[in-house]
């Protein structure tokens, strides 16, 4: 049985930190319900962010990692890259329909479109075809407007303060 009747559409995007923390903390609420998650990341291919080993824990949560290990470069993106981002746009549009999950992740989607790795309408085709009960999440900076105005929950991370900008490097634990 789905835990929910009707899924809904969430794009967490913006410049400041907890875009990612928070589509952690939506799978986090909905295992502690019996629910079956699936998170497919891209351009994460590094294998050190803490999530991995922590969402093993967690019997009824999926993570795929596609990406390359090291930073794309947005103006001159490799082959591997196209690959990468379209292998986990099929496993995430699989997870979509397939039934099994209730909600499915797609972390750093958004930036994977701004980069041009996959086109917008290939994901919101993807979203209208997933079952009706399955809540879907994509984070990541610069989403574009027609995952906006498909979505029904957006909510922009506005940066007002972070340590980068005093020149402190990302933390383990905290930052990944
Ligand atoms: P988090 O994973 O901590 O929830 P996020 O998903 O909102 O952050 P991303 O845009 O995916 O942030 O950035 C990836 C990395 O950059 C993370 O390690 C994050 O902590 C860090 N970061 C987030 N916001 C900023 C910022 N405004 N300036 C510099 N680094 C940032
Ligand atoms: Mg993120």
């Amino acid at each position: 049985m789905p835990v929910l009747e009707r899924g809904l559409i969430h794009v967490y995007t913006g410049d400041g930190k907890g875009k990612t923390t928070c589509a952690l903390g939506a799978a986090l609420r909905m295992a502690g319900h019996g629910g079956k998650v699936a998170i497919v990341q891209f351009l994460k291919g590094w294998s050190f962010y803490g999530e991995i080993a922590g969402l093993s824990y967690l019997p009824n949560v999926r993570l795929e990692k596609t990406g390359r290990a090291e930073f794309v470069d947005k103006r001159a993106p490799l082959l591997d890259d196209f690959a990468e981002a379209e292998r986990g746009l099929t496993l995430a549009e699989g997870f979509l329909v397939s039934g099994s999950f209730d909600m499915v992740i797609m972390d750093e989607i958004n930036v994977a479109i701004d980069y041009g790795l996959i086109p917008a309408r290939s994901v919101v085709g993807a979203l209208r075809r997933r079952q009706p009960w399955v809540e879907a999440i994509l984070t990541g900076r610069n989403a574009p407007g027609e995952l906006i105005a498909l979505a029904d929950v957006v909510t922009e991370m506005r940066e007002i303060k972070h340590p980068f900008k005093k020149g402190l490097a990302s933390r383990m634990g905290v930052d990944f």
